[in-house]
């Protein structure tokens, strides 16, 4: 059983009609149903919530957190962007999803600026399959057409992700690193660009099959703790006393 919590900071939803109407009961609602399984267990948070939702105790119980946020990001409290940040480092998996490219923590673990190119035109995205072995694309095609869509094109400011997974192009021209991995400490964070708030893309099949795939890949791994430091030697070194 994977441990889900699905973080949205549920603002679009409740200040525009056109995104209420596409996500009645907020994108993280959207999301938890469209990803469940028998084999997750999913709850939520949201930024107006006592410490946007994201307590010690709810951390702590939590394997893989997602993150959808956009005006709001400047709201999130630094202290909390901490405590999430703490909990990767100790092996919590990470997905982001869209424009949390921007939110404090995912710029916190790249340490670039993390900026973009975008337009909404609600163009057509197609996100092509460029590491078909790789578990998050598991049981996607070639390729995925999404109608209606942002565009985010290159150059994104990130670091060189450890693996690439999917690569978008737009109906305009652009083309976008969209699914990147990354390790950090004991974690490890999937970026994954679709998800606009006023496109109803968190019901695609496929775009949920994606993130189910990577809720199961950035669970934590079983790997035992590293230890740092100064360090004893194992077994006696030849030639000291
Ligand atoms: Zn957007």
């Amino acid at each position: 059983m994977v441990k889900v919590t699905v973080w949205n900071e549920f603002l679009h939803e409740k200040e525009h009609e056109e995104v209420r109407n596409i996500y009645p009961d907020g994108i993280h609602n959207a999301i938890a149903e469209g990803i469940r399984t028998s084999e997750i267990e999913i709850q939520t948070a949201t930024l107006e919530e006592p410490e946007h939702g994201l307590t010690e105790e709810k951390l702590n119980n939590t394997d893989v957190l997602i993150w959808w946020g956009h005006m709001g990001h400047d709201r999130v409290d630094d202290a909390i962007v901490e405590r999430v940040h703490q909990r990767v480092m100790d092996g919590m998996g990470l997905i982001v999803l869209h424009s949390g490219h921007f939110s404090k923590i995912f710029k916190k673990l790249m340490g670039t600026g993390c900026d973009l190119k975008w337009r909404e035109a609600g163009e057509k995205e197609r996100i092509w399959t460029v590491n078909p072995a790789h578990p998050i694309a598991a049981g996607i095609p070639e390729y995925v057409t999404i109608d209606h869509e942002e565009m985010y094109g290159e150059h994104f400011d990130i670091p060189a992700p450890d693996e690439l997974v999917f690569v978008s192009w737009f109906e305009g021209g652009e083309v976008f690193r969209s699914g990147c991995t990354f390790f950090r400490g004991q974690g490890k964070v999937f970026y994954f660009r679709p998800g606009h708030e006023t496109h109803p893309t968190y019901y695609h099949p496929h775009v949920l099959q994606i993130i189910r795939n990577g809720v199961k890949w950035a669970a934590p791994s079983e790997a035992g703790k590293p230890v740092r430091g100064n360090h004893q030697p194992l077994e006696p070194i030849k030639g000291q006393a």
